[in-house]
């Protein structure tokens, strides 16, 4: 009989990666693949909710980054899953302007002038993109991504006006949602080069289904019965083929709730986060230094949405987004490090929110988003607390009438214990090569002793070393890891 018909994986986790890696196996012609999912719904980081009617909101992921070359587009505009759309980016209120645009406001409730922002953010944005397409100058190279763009803006006129440096803090607090840190001071200028940004932008008009709509288009390859919710992995035991066991199967997984699953290969799809807080105990024997070097270097940032739901809209009709432009913003290189070792920033955790943003097909609900320790302390906080403190931002900020919320609903990625965080990022010093080895399957193939190949694989949004923090980074992974085994069995 074809091997392929005959080998056993198992998947864990079904996200993304998890689910792509399986729909490519039972494409492939394997047979006998199960996936393990410890929580009740499949997904993962994708989270597509209807809280506030029958319309979409994503708690998760809500981008498809870039178009070019994105096999999610691709797939999106196969099965008609995007909407008439456009490329997410700051717009501001120019005269005449009738396109929606984000009013920008000082703590003192001033509307900055349109103008004015879009300078400083046109300059952020060509040197956030200087270190992306690794044309830093040498001096540069070797600072944060923090640090490098303070002395980059210190050298234009724009850094002479009062405005014109809040705006920066507030363009560097909005760079930490991209990067899911808490601070640009931890992140590599010249390391985030590694990163792939693909051409086309932010695509920000999924359709009606939202993110689900394309996971369910990948479920449907699927047998029924393949996934396993409420089933959390406790621990992978592998090369049981050389441990002088009697086993059939070089790997066992172990599950909380006692189940156990023999296997020829696993793929596992957990987070960083998730790999960070568990690797050291869910792996028999223990995973080579390499691989916990890599996960113990790489980081997992927490970016979290705060959605209010008004009872009616309060915001003019052009306006996009209600941005808060502190006058000394956490993100502020001196605030940073000043309060770095107290815990004096949690009293002010909500001066780390960029803004809210309001929200495809609903015209009542505005959403925040918050970064780092400051989303992590909020977590811990309840809605209707959070909901509160929002409120009176808007108003003290706007000066506009601003109603009640009447529903709040927050998302707590990073306390979640399936995920712990919301995407990686490539801390300050850590190299090219050492995030490879957190890809690198075990044992090696090929083999260069006669242990099974390919017992323990890794995929993940983690594991792409371009395409890390996304869903299509993601998808890919999990295609990577089924191909490599397709490759091994054909
Ligand atoms: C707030 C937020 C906004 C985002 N915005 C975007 C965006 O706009 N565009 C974009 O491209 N990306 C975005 N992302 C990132 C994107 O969601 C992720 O990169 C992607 O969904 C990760 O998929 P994954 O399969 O690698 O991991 P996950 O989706 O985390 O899947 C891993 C699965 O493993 C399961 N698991 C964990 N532990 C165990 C265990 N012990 N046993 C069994 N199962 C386990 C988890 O429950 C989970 O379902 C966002 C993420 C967040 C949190």
């Amino acid at each position: 009989m074809n091997r392929i018909h005959t080998a056993k994986i198992v998947v864990i986790g079904a996200g993304f990666a998890g689910i792509a890696a399986a729909a490519t196996l039972f494409e492939a012609g394997f047979q006998h693949v199960q996936v393990l999912e410890a929580m009740g719904r499949v997904g993962g980081r994708v989270y597509t909710m209807r809280p506030f009617g029958s319309d979409i909101i994503e708690l998760g992921a809500n981008w498809i980054h870039g178009q070019e070359g994105n096999p999610l587009f691709e797939l999106g505009k196969e099965h008609g899953l995007l909407s008439e759309g456009h490329s997410a980016s700051t717009k501001m209120c120019l005269p005449g302007s009738i396109t929606p645009c984000d009013y920008f406001f000082k703590e003192d409730g001033r509307l900055l002038q349109a103008e004015d922002v879009e300078q400083v953010c046109a300059l952020f944005s060509r040197l956030t993109t200087r270190a992306f397409d690794s044309e830093l100058e040498d001096r540069h190279c070797c600072l944060s991504l923090g640090d490098y763009l303070d002395n980059a803006f210190a050298e234009s006129p724009l850094a002479a006006t009062e405005d014109g440096l809040k705006v920066f803090e507030w363009c560097k607090r909005c760079e930490c949602t991209d990067e899911a840190s808490s601070s640009l001071y931890e992140v590599s200028a010249s390391q985030i080069s590694h990163y792939e940004a693909l051409e086309g932008g932010f695509f920000n008009s999924l359709g009606p289904g939202g993110y689900q709509a394309f996971i369910d288009v990948l479920l449907r390859k699927l047998p029924a019965g393949v996934i396993m919710t409420n089933t959390p992995v406790a621990h992978i035991e592998w090369a049981l083929d050389e441990s002088g066991k009697r086993s059939t199967h070089p790997v066992q997984i172990v599950c909380e709730h006692g189940q156990s699953f023999e296997a020829d290969h696993v793929i596992v799809t957990v987070s960083l986060g998730v790999l960070k807080q568990r690797a050291a105990l869910m792996f028999r024997p223990p995973l080579p230094n390499s691989k916990m070097a890599a996960i113990d270097k790489l980081e997992i940032g927490t970016v979290d949405k705060i959605y209010l739901c008004f009872p009616e809209r309060f915001w003019p009709e052009d306006c996009a987004g209600i941005q808060l432009v502190w006058d000394n913003g956490p993100e502020d290189a001196a605030v940073y490090t000043s309060e770095l070792e107290g815990e004096a920033w949690k009293e002010t955790w909500f001066k780390k929110i960029c803004g809210f943003d309001t929200v495809a097909r609903h015209p009542n609900v505005l959403c925040g988003w918050i970064t780092g320790r400051e989303a992590l302390h909020m977590e811990t906080l309840e809605d209707v607390e959070v909901g509160d403190v929002c409120m009176r931002l808007l108003r003290s900020f706007t000066g506009w009438p601003v109603p009640e919320v009447s529903q709040v609903l927050i998302s707590r990625w990073g306390r979640d214990p399936y995920v712990r965080g919301s995407y990686t990022f490539v801390p300050q010093g850590v190299l090219a090569e050492e995030h490879g080895a957190l890809v690198a399957p075990l044992p090696p193939e090929p083999s260069s002793d006669d242990r099974k190949p390919l017992q323990v694989l890794f995929a993940g949004e983690a594991t792409h070393v371009n395409f890390y923090t996304t869903t299509h980074g993601a998808y890919l992974t999990g295609i990577r890891e089924a191909q490599r085994l397709i490759n091994l069995y054909t």
